[in-house]
C-alpha cells in the first residue's frame, strides 16, 4: 500500500496510543455544521461503569460545546457517531447541546430535511465484533483510494474520504431530497459500488443507505471488541477533504446504478442459456477470470481484463451467470456502456448464428411445448393478467397480493395457500386440475418476475406509519386507519402489512368517544392516578409505530392479577393464539 497518504498503525495496548483528538473532533463537527445547522451525537451501547447497555445521545448546534461533551467519553465507549444528512432542527430542543446519558429518542428517517451525502463504508470482510488487523485495515483504505481514481475517471467530484478505524469510508456530496425514491437510489449505489469493487478481501457495507444514517465522528476511537496486538482499536480520522465539495449529478447517479445487471437478459434471444457452461466457454476464448465470488445467488466472474479493450483491468470487467441461468457481461467503462452479454459473444463467435451452434436454445424458443409447459403458461397467465401484485421486501421475501371479495390479501409465495389458490384458479377457468409440476414450473417463474420484476415493498407486523396515517393491521386483511381527524376501518389497504397465522383479529367498535380509553382503568387493579395515568400512556403508545415503547414492569403481591394485565394488554394490541410468554425456569 505504499503511496497512500495517510495510513497509520494501530496502537495496540497503551491507551496513550489512541487518544481521541480535540482538533480531529472539532474538524469533523465543523464539516457537517456547514451542511446541517444542527447534529446529532449518538454513542449507541455504552456501558457506564459497567452496567447496563444505554445509548448516550443528544442535539448540537455549537461546536465547542459539542467537542466538550464528546471528549468526556474518550476511550470509555465502542464508538461515538453523528448524523450524515442535515437535521430537523427543531429535534435541538429534545436534548440541547449536552449528551443524555439515558436517551430515548434518536433522529429517525423521517427527521431528515434532504439527502446530502452518499456514504461509502469500505470494510475489511472479518468476523462480527472484532477489530480488523493492520493488513486488512490497510486493504480498505487502499481501496476507498482505488474507487476515488476510478470514480473520477468518470467524472465523479472527489469525497471525503475517512479513515473509519477498522476501514475505510468515502463521503460523495449528492443532493437528492429525503423520500422512498432516493432510498431505493443510495440503495443501488451502493450495491453497484459493491459489484464492482467489492472483492474477497473488502466488501461496500449494503446497509448503509438509510437517511437517517450515522458515521463515526472521525477523530474519536473506534472500539470494536478488545484491543490486541494483531486486531488494535485505532483512532478514525478525516483523511483528506477535497478544496472544493460539489455534488454527483442524478445522471452520474444513474450511469452507476446503470452497471447493476437487470434481467431482461432473461429472454432466449439475450443471453438466456439454460446450462450454458460458462466456464468452459470462457476458456475456450481465453478469458482470464481474476477472481470469482458469489452474487445474488449466482456467481461473478471478475475478469482479468476486458475482452474489448485490455487496458480494462481488474476489477472492472465481468461476466455474472444469475441463479436462473441467465448471462450477463458488463464492463465499468464509457466506451464499453454498450457492450453487453450478447455484444461479446458476437464479438467473439461472429459466425455463430450461421453455425447453429445453439440448437437446444433454439429448440426451445421454438416451442413444441408439452402439455405440462402450456398448463404452467396459463397458470403463470392467470397471475399476469389478474390483478395480483407480484413483490418482494427488503430481505427478497417474496409476496403476492390477491384481490379477494374486494379486500387485498397478501400471501407469501411459499406459503401453501398461494399454491392452493393458484390451483383454484385454474380449476375455475378451466374445469380441470393443473397437474403438480405445472404448478412448480409456473411457481418458479412467479417467485422470479417477483423477485426481479417486482417492487419492493418493506412490510411491518401490526402498525405503521403510511401516508401521514398510522395504520394498525386487524389481521383480517382490514386495518385502522389513524389520522389527526379521527380513524376508521379500511377495506382496501395498501401493502403494507404482514400478518402472521398466529395473529388474532380484533374488531373495534366503531364510533366509540376517544374519552372512553379511560374506562380500561376499571379493569386494571391500579390506584396510583399517576401511575393509572402512566399505564394509559404507554398503552396508546404501543399503537404508535417508530418510536421506543416501554416495557411495563408491573410490581405486586402474589395473585395482584399482574398477569392477567399484561393478557389483557396483549389481547388489546396484539391479540394472538400464543399465549404469554413465561419466563425461563431459574
Ligand atoms: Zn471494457
Amino acid at each position: 500500500v505504499a503511496g497512500v497518504p495517510g495510513l497509520q498503525k494501530g496502537s495496540p495496548g497503551s491507551k496513550k496510543g489512541f487518544k481521541m483528538s480535540r482538533d480531529d473532533i472539532a474538524n469533523t463537527l465543523s464539516f457537517f455544521f456547514k451542511y446541517s445547522p444542527v447534529l446529532e451525537i449518538r454513542i449507541p451501547k455504552a456501558k457506564l461503569n459497567g452496567k447496563y447497555e444505554t445509548t448516550i445521545a443528544g442535539y448540537f448546534n455549537n461546536l465547542d460545546k459539542a467537542v466538550q461533551s464528546v471528549i468526556k467519553y474518550d476511550t470509555k465507549v465502542p464508538g461515538i457517531y453523528v448524523t450524515l444528512n442535515p437535521v430537523n432542527p427543531a429535534l435541538l430542543s429534545r436534548c440541547s447541546n449536552r449528551l443524555d446519558e439515558n436517551s430515548k429518542l434518536t433522529t429517525s428517517d423521517k427527521d431528515i430535511l434532504k439527502r446530502t451525502f452518499l456514504l461509502v463504508d469500505i470494510d475489511p470482510i472479518r468476523p462480527a465484533g472484532i477489530s480488523s488487523t493492520d493488513a486488512e485495515h490497510n486493504a480498505a483504505i487502499a481501496k476507498a483510494y482505488h474507487i476515488r481514481e476510478i470514480m473520477a475517471k468518470h467524472g465523479w467530484a472527489d469525497p471525503v474520504v475517512c479513515d473509519s478505524g477498522n476501514g475505510a469510508s468515502l463521503i460523495y456530496h449528492i443532493d437528492l431530497p429525503n423520500n422512498e425514491e432516493s432510498t431505493q437510489t443510495v440503495k443501488k449505489c451502493l450495491e453497484a459500488f459493491d459489484l464492482v469493487f467489492g472483492d474477497k478481501e473488502v466488501g461496500i457495507d449494503l446497509t448503509v443507505f438509510n437517511a437517517s444514517r450515522i458515521v463515526k465522528l472521525y477523530g474519536t476511537v473506534a472500539k470494536k471488541g478488545d484491543s490486541t496486538a494483531e486486531r488494535p482499536h485505532r483512532e478514525s480520522k478525516i483523511l483528506e477533504v477535497p478544496a472544493e465539495i460539489n455534488p454527483i449529478s442524478v445522471d452520474q447517479i444513474g450511469e452507476l446504478i446503470a452497471v447493476i445487471p437487470v434481467e431482461e437478459e432473461h429472454k432466449p434471444d439475450k443471453g438466456y442459456s439454460n446450462g450454458f457452461d460458462i466456464q468452459a466457454w470462457m476458456k475456450q476464448y481465453d478469458i482470464t477470470v481474476a477472481s470469482t465470488k458469489p452474487w445474488n445467488s449466482g456467481t461473478m466472474y471478475v475478469l482479468d481484463k476486458c475482452p474489448f479493450d485490455a487496458s480494462h483491468r481488474y476489477p472492472d470487467a465481468s461476466i455474472i451467470q444469475t441463479q436462473s441461468g441467465a448471462l450477463v457481461f458488463h464492463c465499468f467503462h464509457n466506451s464499453c456502456a454498450k457492450h453487453d452479454w450478447r455484444a461479446l459473444r458476437d464479438k467473439l463467435e461472429p459466425n455463430r448464428e450461421k453455425r447453429g451452434s445453439e440448437p437446444r436454445e433454439k429448440q426451445k424458443a421454438s416451442g413444441s411445448k408439452g402439455n405440462g409447459d402450456s398448463q404452467a403458461s396459463a397458470l403463470i397467465h392467470y397471475v399476469e393478467s389478474s390483478d395480483v401484485e407480484l413483490f418482494h421486501d427488503d430481505v427478497l421475501k417474496l409476496y403476492a397480493r390477491i384481490k379477494i371479495n374486494g379486500v387485498n390479501k397478501i400471501l407469501s409465495l411459499k406459503s401453501q395457500t398461494f399454491g392452493s389458490w393458484l390451483s383454484g384458479r385454474y380449476y375455475r377457468e378451466t374445469g380441470t386440475a393443473p397437474g403438480s409440476d405445472a404448478i412448480n414450473s409456473a411457481l418458479s417463474v412467479i417467485k422470479a418476475i417477483a423477485e426481479h420484476d417486482g417492487k419492493q415493498y418493506n412490510l411491518s407486523v401490526r402498525c405503521c406509519w403510511h401516508d401521514g396515517a398510522i395504520w394498525y393491521d386487524l389481521a383480517d386483511w382490514t386495518a385502522v386507519k389513524i389520522t389527526a381527524q379521527g380513524w376508521g376501518i379500511m377495506k382496501d389497504v395498501p401493502i403494507l402489512f404482514m400478518t402472521l397465522s398466529h395473529m388474532k383479529s380484533s374488531s373495534p367498535t366503531q364510533n366509540a368517544p376517544i374519552a372512553e380509553v379511560k374506562k380500561i382503568l376499571e379493569f386494571i387493579p391500579i390506584k396510583d392516578e399517576g401511575e393509572k395515568l402512566l399505564f394509559l400512556v404507554a398503552l396508546v403508545s404501543y399503537f404508535i409505530p417508530d418510536i421506543a415503547h416501554v416495557c411495563l414492569v408491573f410490581y405486586g403481591e402474589k395473585g395482584a392479577a399482574k398477569s392477567t394485565v399484561n393478557a389483557l394488554i396483549k389481547r388489546l394490541v396484539d391479540p394472538s393464539a400464543l399465549s404469554l410468554l413465561s419466563p425461563a425456569p431459574r
